[in-house]
């Protein structure tokens, strides 16, 4: 794995697409500029990496676009030592920007060859403190709850009960609601034992939330 001063100087680019489309946070900002997002792409794309695009990763998934990453980043709110619970590892790539945030990350991946692949990835890089799950995420994962932030990363019908559950008081899930045609961005924020406030934000699209695990 190379990150060369090309690499570094896209990078840079990219990081200023996402200011001018309206990512202000500097710590989501040094992150992206940080991390080698071309390391997360099958070779032959690596030119891709840092175009503000969504990308194939294989098994119909997708990277998500940048500034998909940072706006969900940027909802979250992210305090050092925060216990993220985030669905859809996918390439691993989110939780990679939570873990450079000083979250304490798990991640739920339900197809196990990408959860293999992206496992194998996150040690080679240094983020072996990422603890990753093969499991249906829809579940969340009780044996840690609860949790002061979730993240979904994939499109879900209505909010899973579960991860509503797993929410800590005073915690925040960001999540997109709708079908396969386009999702709206909420924020759930868990005030009380039973009351959430729900904030709805932009439309999105993204690979849908799926049942069970694929081996
Ligand atoms: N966060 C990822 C993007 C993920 S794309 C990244 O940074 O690259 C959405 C991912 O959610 C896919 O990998 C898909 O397999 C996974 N997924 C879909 N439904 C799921 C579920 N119920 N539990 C866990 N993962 C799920």
């Amino acid at each position: 794995m190379v990150d060369n001063y090309r690499h570094k100087g896209l990078r840079k680019k990219l990081v200023d697409t996402l200011k001018k489309k309206g990512i202000k946070d500097e710590r989501i900002l040094t992150a992206i500029g940080k991390i080698p997002r071309h390391y997360f792409l099958d070779r032959a794309f690596e030119d891709w990496a840092y175009q503000d695009a969504a990308f194939p990763i294989g098994n119909e998934q997708t990277i998500s676009q940048p500034y998909t990453v940072a706006y969900q980043t940027d909802l979250l709110n992210i305090k050092p030592k925060d216990k993220i619970l985030e669905i859809g590892t996918g390439s691993g790539y989110q939780a990679a920007i939570l873990s450079e945030l000083g979250a304490k990350v798990y991640t739920i991946e339900r197809q196990k060859s990408l959860f293999d692949k992206t496992s194998k990835l996150l040690k080679q890089m240094g983020y072996g403190h990422i603890r990753l799950f093969l499991k249906d995420g829809m579940e969340g994962l009780e044996r840690f709850a609860p949790f002061d932030k979730i993240l979904v990363t994939a499109a879900a019908r209505t909010v899973p009960e579960a991860l509503k559950d797993q929410l800590a008081v005073g915690g925040i899930m960001v999540i997109p609601v709708g079908d396969d045609d386009g999702q709206v961005m909420y924020r759930l924020t868990r005030l009380d034992e039973k009351k959430f406030k729900t904030e709805k934000f932009d439309y999105f699209r993204f690979v849908p939330l799926l049942g069970g695990i694929n081996k």
